[in-house]
């Protein structure tokens, strides 16, 4: 297998990301298998959700994927460096006419989401007569970007009329796709089903990662996952992609009595061994994550990491640049200066990891910040063409 390493290097790291492409292409895999006969787009914005737009989607192309979306069109672009053959949609962003340029240039598909925006690329194409292929997203119920129902009708008999756009997706956007039950869902399918119908002979898509798992009924032409390509949800088939780890810079004894970390918040029932680990919230272990002293929220208890085998919980408040761990329950020996705590990955899932912290995996994925040592596990079907071999 090949492995690359990129972001600061081993030996100065206090973090370090691990993050498995083959889990990433198992993942693909597994969405487009559960979404066929639809196709299977992979979400790949904010550098692919944390991971790196340049190495996840080499990666995807490689297992199979040839349509992506971004959030805008500066990650467009780079996604256009990484795989030059593929469709890319950018859902937001065409700010003006300048911006439709750079759209042109890059051979990105713009996501129409209002008249303003249909009209810039109208007018875009006009000049030289080339109606580019352009996406309409129809709002069913969410209320962020989208044509109203009413409006959607409007463009689709103008165009039909003039033909000055060059429409090759209708969309739509889920707002409860993770709530199964949710009466939102049904709602947006029957009127995404009506949406649909004005736009004939053209892809539609309304899915994302959850609303795959809906069933058929939401999967229409095409399917659009995110977060489950990369580890962010659990499900059939579904496996862990990131493991993000901190090394141990420090074990200290602390009397009981005695307290730990910013305004003493995590006072020691016992004599305690604690392990000061060099993450803290600027490298993506929220605040939230504290064991005691952050009153942001409901306390849930605080987070934990995974080191020797067993759980070990968050102590005190996580500082910017490190975290503490109680280890005074691992054997002891078991763990020294330089070993590391396991944040999130196969040990502690990373759902878990975002509910103590009461956020997302979302978040967790995007949030990690720039001080991580990053190890690529490579792509399978590829050999000797991502850097260092070992
Ligand atoms: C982010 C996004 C997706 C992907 O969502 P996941 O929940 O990560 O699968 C799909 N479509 C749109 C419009 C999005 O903004």
């Amino acid at each position: 297998m090949s492995i690359q390493e990129t972001g600061v290097e081993a030996r100065l790291a206090g973090a370090f990301a691990t993050i498995d492409l083959r889990a990433l292409q198992q993942n693909y895999r597994a969405l487009a298998a559960r979404a066929a006969p639809a196709r299977t787009a992979c979400v790949v914005k904010a550098d692919a959700y944390g991971l790196g737009i340049a190495k996840a989607v080499p990666a995807l192309a490689a297992a199979g994927c040839d349509t992506f979306f971004v959030a805008w069109p500066e990650e467009g672009r780079a996604v256009r460096e990484a795989a030059p053959d593929a469709r890319i949609f950018v859902l937001g962003g065409l700010f003006g006419r300048e911006a439709a340029e750079a759209y042109a240039e890059a051979k990105l598909i713009p996501v129409l989401n209002s008249r303003g925006e249909a009209a810039i690329w109208e007018g875009f194409c006009s000049t030289d007569g080339v109606a580019r292929p352009c996406a309409i997203h129809v709002d069913t119920g969410m209320n962020r970007l989208g044509l109203t129902l009413d409006q959607a009708r409007t463009l689709a008999e103008e165009n039909a009329l003039t033909g000055a756009l060059d429409p090759v997706l209708v969309m739509s956007h889920l707002a409860c796709g993770d709530q199964p039950d949710h009466p939102l869902n049904q709602r947006q399918l029957t009127a995404f089903t009506q949406v649909r119908r004005l736009f004939g002979g053209i892809e539609a898509s309304l899915a994302n990662s959850a609303g795959i798992q809906l069933g058929a009924d939401y999967h229409f032409d095409l399917v659009r996952p995110g977060v489950a390509l990369f580890g962010g949800l659990s499900g059939p088939g579904l496996e862990p992609v990131v493991t993000v780890q901190a090394r141990i810079v420090q074990i200290r004894h602390v009397r009981a009595g005695e307290a730990v970390s910013y305004g003493a918040a995590a006072v020691m029932q016992r004599d305690s061994r604690v392990a000061i680990c060099a993450a803290g919230y600027a490298d993506g272990l929220h605040r939230a994550l504290s064991g005691s002293g952050v009153p942001l929220r409901e306390i849930t208890g605080g987070g934990h990491g995974f080191a020797a085998g067993r759980r070990v919980p968050v102590l005190g408040r996580v500082t910017m640049d490190m975290t503490m761990f109680d280890i005074t329950d691992v054997e002891g020996g078991a763990l020294t200066v330089g070993d590391r705590i396991e944040f999130f990955g196969p040990n502690i899932g990373i759902e878990e990891a975002a509910t103590a912290a009461g956020t997302i995996s979302y978040e967790l994925l995007t949030g990690l910040g720039r001080r991580h040592h990053r190890t690529y596990i490579g792509p399978s079907g590829e050999s000797g063409t991502s850097g260092d071999q070992r």
